[in-house]
């Protein structure tokens, strides 16, 4: 029989766990194997909210999470209503959004069973936003079942972690990503073999990737700029054309979205209707929505340029490998040729500096750091001889 589950890829030591607190929770009781908050962690792309939203389609699946019932299928696309998924498109979750959840969570389940909230997003909670969310997690005896999803434990306020279920996800192998490009997605081998390899675990990225001429695209130029750092001019050029493609990147996706969404606001609100009131209240409601997405798209500008200079860096740790002697298992194994150029061109000391100085950015811009600012100085970094 198939399971939500099945989709976990590499995450067999925790479907046990979740299998059993499904069973468990079949009483309605809490116990040890069934309780009422959980936190998923994991790197980025290892499905931590995907693994968090199949334990909600299984608790309220009349057959335990298989995938096709109205229950399962509603419970993923945000139509049960006992499954409350929470998607954050901006830079924080505030404490007004977490009132508002917990004035919508506070009755009963409508199916007798549980309620389950899933928040994608738990590091992104304000101080006072996690506080509003611990007293509800602290309350006895609701039905609500929370299931917070977080880069690591770190990223979670203390007092919230210290009463949750933590679940460690792993990063896939590239063989696991492999295959299910290749059986679920219908992707050919050799597609599917670079797309994982490049994506390093990352199955959402390493599934855009194969599908998204126009990333793979990106990509290369974005693997170029390493080449191109001649002198202190060109890296101030590198880091211009690397946010200008994040930037593209990010409006390709935005474009399209944020009209629907205005579009569906408006009809919403009765577009053209009349009445003083509730044109200004539309009006209103439009401008907030803009305001989301403006800083929606600021965070994907963000996050493209935190993928991009993870690329970036797959490149320094093959030429890092090439210089320790091991030319197998490069993860750019299409660039042999520019990276055995680079080994001659740097003493392996330099390049772990270089490797540090991308990981510093990327530290920097998750602090919101100024992005083109932050691009030029890593590039003047990373053309050093
Ligand atoms: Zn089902």
């Amino acid at each position: 029989m198939t399971s939500v589950f099945d989709d976990l890829v590499g995450q067999e030591h925790i479907i046990d766990i979740l299998k059993g607190a499904v069973t468990a929770s079949r009483t309605g009781a809490e116990s040890q194997e069934m309780t009422h908050a959980w936190v998923f962690t994991g790197p980025p792309g290892s499905g931590r909210s995907s693994a968090a939203v199949a334990f909600a389609q299984a608790l309220i699946c009349p057959n335990n999470g298989c995938g096709y019932c109205n229950d399962c299928k509603s419970a993923k696309t945000h139509g049960h209503p006992d499954v409350e998924i929470i998607r954050t498109e901006g830079l924080s979750i505030k404490v007004e959004e977490i009132r508002e959840l917990l004035t919508r969570v506070a009755w009963s389940p409508s199916m007798g069973g549980w309620r389950v909230v899933v928040m994608e997003d738990a590091d992104r909670l304000t101080e006072s936003a996690a506080n509003a969310l611990l007293k509800a997690i602290e309350e006895p005896g609701t039905r609500t079942v929370w299931l917070l999803c977080a880069p690591t434990l770190q990223d979670v306020l203390p007092t919230i972690r210290s009463r949750c279920r933590h679940l460690q996800l792993r990063t896939p192998s590239i063989e696991a990503v492999k295959n299910v490009l290749i059986n679920r997605e219908k992707i050919s081998p050799a597609m599917a073999d670079f797309a994982a390899r490049v994506s390093q675990g990352h199955i959402g990225r390493a599934r855009y990737i194969a599908t998204n001429e126009s990333a793979r695209s990106h990509r290369e130029l974005i693997m170029q700029l390493p080449l191109q750092l001649t002198s202190l001019a060109a890296a101030w050029e590198a880091a211009q054309t690397l946010v200008e493609i994040a930037t593209e990147e990010a409006n390709q996706i935005s474009e399209s979205r944020d009209e629907k969404e205005i579009e569906r606001l408006q009809e919403a609100n009765g577009k053209g209707a009349t009445g003083r009131g509730m044109a200004t209240g539309a009006a209103k409601a439009v401008k907030e929505l803009e305001k989301e997405q403006k800083s929606r798209a600021t965070r994907m500008v963000r996050d493209f340029i935190d993928g991009a200079l993870l690329d970036i860096a797959t490149f320094y740790r093959d030429v890092m490998l090439a210089q320790c002697g091991i030319s197998e298992s490069l993860i750019n194994a299409d660039m042999r040729e520019q990276i055995e150029s680079n080994v001659a061109n740097s003493p392996p000391h330099l390049t772990i500096n270089k490797i540090n100085a991308i990981m510093a950015a990327r530290e920097n811009l998750a602090r919101n750091a100024a992005p083109l600012v932050t691009c030029e100085a890593l590039m003047c970094q990373l053309a050093r001889k």
